[in-house]
This record gives C-alpha cells, structure tokens and sequence, in this order.
C-alpha cells in the first residue's frame, strides 16, 4: 500500500469520533514500515490492549477503522483461522475483533466482528516475513499474489460491512 503520514491515518478513520481519532496511539515509526509489503495497515494500541486498528486503501483513499476485543469468554468453538489472510494461529493468535459501524448503524450500536490474525499482521505472514511456531499457513495452489488479492478483497468485504455498504451480513 502507499505510505501513509500521521495526518492520513487519524482522517481515515469511519466509525470513531474526531477526538478518539486524534488521541489514539498509533504504531511507532510510521516511515519506517514496510510499507511495500503491505495489504492494510494493522495494529494494536500499545496503551489499550483491548484495541485495534486497521486501515486500508478504498478506492485509492485509507479507511480507517476501530476494532476492540468483545468482553466475551471464550468459546470452546472459536475459531483459529484468520478470515482475512486464512494463517492458522495457536492459542490466542486469532482473536475476535469487532467494529462499531459508521454512521446512523454504529450510534445504535450496531457492529460486526470477524476473526483475524491478533497482531493484525497478515500481509507478513503471508508474505512468510513473520512466521511463529505457533502459525501454519495452508498448503495451497494459489500464488501469493492470489492470495494477498483473496486477504484485500476479505479486507474490503468487512470494510463494506463497516460502512454498511449494502451487502447482507
Ligand atoms: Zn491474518
């Protein structure tokens, strides 16, 4: 994706006040990121571990958007699997992520959650520049360039379900 300042990123965000935007932490060394290696722009709030972001080119534009950990306890059933770049994760690699929707939606606290790599770092592990022990990629016949345009099309799909961009949840 194409290096974003500080200016983009907090004028990106869809589904947070202007005042959340401007006070929230954001990753450190911002020019320093790979930024060529990139989908989206992902990370967790070093002061708030509960929070997330995301931000991603829509239309040529970054969408930026809020994501939180739901207070709920963890089902037996939950899944390991990233829905965006489809990594399999052990323990708590995958987490649920849920974001308030934009506009009229989100005041009346509507959101949509999706399961997806906790460190938000999908681009790497796609591209095998962030591996673990503990993360396992799918044996597929795709390549690569297949499969970060399959994690930016599942990126996009959420962002239209943020924005309630018409399409059934
Ligand atoms: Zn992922």
């Amino acid at each position: 994706m194409n290096p974003l300042d500080e200016t983009e990123i907090r004028t990106s965000f869809v589904n947070c006040s202007k005042g959340e935007a401007r006070r929230l932490n954001l990753p450190k060394g911002l020019a320093e990121l790979p930024w060529d290696a990139l989908d989206f722009l992902g990370w967790r709030d070093p002061g708030a571990p509960d929070r997330s972001y995301l931000v991603a080119e829509r239309d040529g534009r970054p969408v930026g958007v809020t994501l939180r950990v739901p207070n709920v306890r963890r089902s037996l059933t939950r899944t390991n699997v990233c829905s965006f770049c489809i990594s399999t994760h052990a323990g708590s690699g995958v987490s649920l992520l849920t974001a308030r929707r934009a506009g009229a939606a989100g005041r009346q606290g509507n959101s949509v959650g999706t399961y997806m790599c906790a460190d938000l770092a999908c681009s790497l592990y796609l591209r095998g520049l962030k591996r673990s022990a503990l993360v396992s990629r799918p044996e597929e016949s795709l390549t690569l360039e297949e499969q970060i345009a399959r994690t930016v099309t599942n990126v996009d799909r959420f962002l239209d379900q943020v924005l309630d961009a018409g399409v059934p949840v």
